[in-house]
């Protein structure tokens, strides 16, 4: 048997040890940067540490595990990239003082496990990295899966201010984390620090404003901007409810900011064909907004079946958002016959 609420706190010591490390390669992302001479590198040291040190941490905390994790250590043990290796361990010392090349290469691949086991953590170290690099919003995310639904998910959103009037792209400097059992709810807490209080926020009443308030990705590849609009105009112009600008963030934050309220729903709409959305950009975010009492499923109102191994290859797209608001969107959406050519 599983003690959730043990691999929850292990998730989350995991996840603010991880989000440490990111922070202080954003500091430096100009050092990073000519030490590796290539702009995707700070990215590629933040990822490959972040993700050594969650798989280290779960290991001390919880012995055993599967894992699967979007990185794997094949680039870094190219004798080529032994610069960036070594960038990574240095990231790594910051909160794991002896570790050596070896080690870190050996926690990296903790998180090559296989989705043929019930249970497993999925981690993104940095969901977002776009959002990293332009010092925004980006997320460290772990979620855990039974039987195909996460059960667990714990998120670090290292530069969200827990104060809701501070806008998105004010970069925080403690950093908000959310972790969140199935049926049991939802904690908030620093980011920056493993023994500051958690407050429990489960089933927020999703105070619903004039305006319906959706946020979306900050990358045009990534969400379907122009059928966002469409879905918001039909809306408005079926005297559904008033639409404001949607707002603009980076990685599965956003999954938090609807499960904290402070925005009524969370769309991503597929951009092109066969696009098929990966296990650790939504685990974690969709066990949180659901605990909050969102609903969370795919454009057509399917759940999110997470039982096919690394791709979500049942869904197409994301709607997160509370149960009204959530009903109209899946109305307009089929109305204006959204994503019927997504295959
Ligand atoms: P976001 O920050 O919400 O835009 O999401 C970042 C994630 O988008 C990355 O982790 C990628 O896995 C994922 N991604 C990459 N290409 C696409 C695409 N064409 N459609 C949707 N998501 C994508
Ligand atoms: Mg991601």
């Amino acid at each position: 048997m599983i003690d959730h609420a043990e691999y929850a706190q292990a998730g989350r010591q995991a996840v603010v040890a991880a989000s440490i490390v990111c922070r202080e390669v954003q500091k430096n992302l100009d050092a990073v940067r000519s030490i590796t001479k290539d702009d995707k590198s700070p990215v590629t040291v933040a990822d490959y540490a972040a993700q050594a040190v969650v798989a280290t941490v779960l290991k001390e905390h919880i012995g055993e595990y599967v894992m699967i994790a979007e990185e794997s250590s094949s680039f870094l043990r190219d004798e080529d990239n032994v610069l960036i290796l070594n960038a990574v361990v240095a990231a790594v010392q910051e909160v794991w003082e002896d570790a050596t090349p070896d080690a870190v290469l050996d926690a990296i691949d903790l998180g090559a496990g296989d989705t043929s086991h019930h249970r497993y953590w999925t981690l993104d170290p940095i969901d977002g990295t776009k959002g990293f690099l332009r010092n925004q919003q980006y997320a460290v995310a772990l979620g855990f899966i039974e039987n195909g639904t996460p059960t667990i998910g714990v998120m670090g959103c290292p530069n969200l201010a827990v104060d809701m009037s501070i806008p998105f792209d004010e970069r925080d400097d403690h950093g908000c984390l959310y972790y969140a059992i199935q049926g049991e709810g939802i904690w908030e807490t620093r980011c920056d620090d493993g023994n500051a209080e958690s407050i429990r926020i489960t089933r927020l009443d999703h105070i619903e404003s004039e305006e319906i308030s959706v946020c979306a990705s900050v990358e045009k590849a990534h969400t379907n901007v122009s059928d966002t609009d469409r879905i918001l105009d039909w809306i408005e112009s079926n005297n559904l409810g008033k639409a404001g600008e949607p707002a603009r963030l980076d990685s599965q934050c956003k999954y938090a900011v609807v499960a904290r309220g402070q925005a009524d729903a969370y769309l991503r709409l597929p951009t092109r064909k066969g696009y098929v959305e990966r296990i650790w950009d939504h685990a974690a975010g969709c066990c949180i907004a659901c605990e909050s009492g969102a609903f969370v499923t795919d454009i057509f109102g399917h759940n999110l079946d997470f039982s096919h191994g690394r791709g979500l290859e049942k869904n197409k797209g994301i709607v997160c958002a509370p149960p009204r608001i959530h009903g109209l969107l899946l109305k307009a959406i089929k109305e204006l016959g959204i994503g019927v050519d997504a295959d």
